[in-house]
């Protein structure tokens, strides 16, 4: 789901929360979009770090959707996994803490909604929501003879040729 439409809905849903949330809403909508920020750092990671553009990470993660029902594609955000929500809703429940209450529902609000539009373009199962599904999932896809890093290489060739041409 693009960053705008999580803007809109993560505003909507924190405009009807306002009355009994108050200042918190505006935390919980912040968090709404903000958790896309593992984008980032999904493309510097795979990148080698030697970029760090942020118009460059949108053009990487759109070329990215031509391989969306391509076999040896499989996706991972770090803050949308089990071992991030996890350790969020138990430091939450410790400290009791309002704040990081605001936080962990913009999250879920948010990974509700990415799921919702992933099994609706039918790629559910295209993103890997715990780092340990995400290592065995590509296991068994290396085993069956796909190889996933030929798609970064068409997918980097395609962006850093774009830069040329532009
Ligand atoms: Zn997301």
């Amino acid at each position: 789901m693009s960053p705008t439409a999580h803007v809109v809905y993560g505003g909507a849903a924190a405009a009807v929360i306002y009355p009994a949330a108050g200042a918190y809403s505006l935390v919980f909508w912040a968090a709404s979009f903000l958790i896309d920020l593992d984008h980032y750092f999904d493309y510097v990671y795979h990148n080698g770090f030697t970029d760090l553009s942020f118009r460059k990470m949108f053009d990487y993660h759109n070329a990215l959707d031509a391989f969306w029902f391509n076999p040896a594609f499989l996706n991972i955000e770090m803050f949308h996994t089990v071992e991030v929500m996890l350790p969020l809703y138990l430091l939450t429940a410790w400290t009791g803490s309002a704040l990081l209450l605001a936080v962990f529902f913009g999250f879920v609000f948010h990974i509700a909604l990415d799921m919702v539009y992933l099994y609706r373009n039918g790629i559910f199962f295209m993103r890997a929501y715990s780092i340990t599904e995400y290592f065995m999932r590509m296991r068994a896809i290396k085993e069956k003879g796909y190889r996933p890093e030929e798609i970064l290489e068409a997918v980097f060739s395609d962006i850093n040729g774009r830069d040329k041409r532009a």
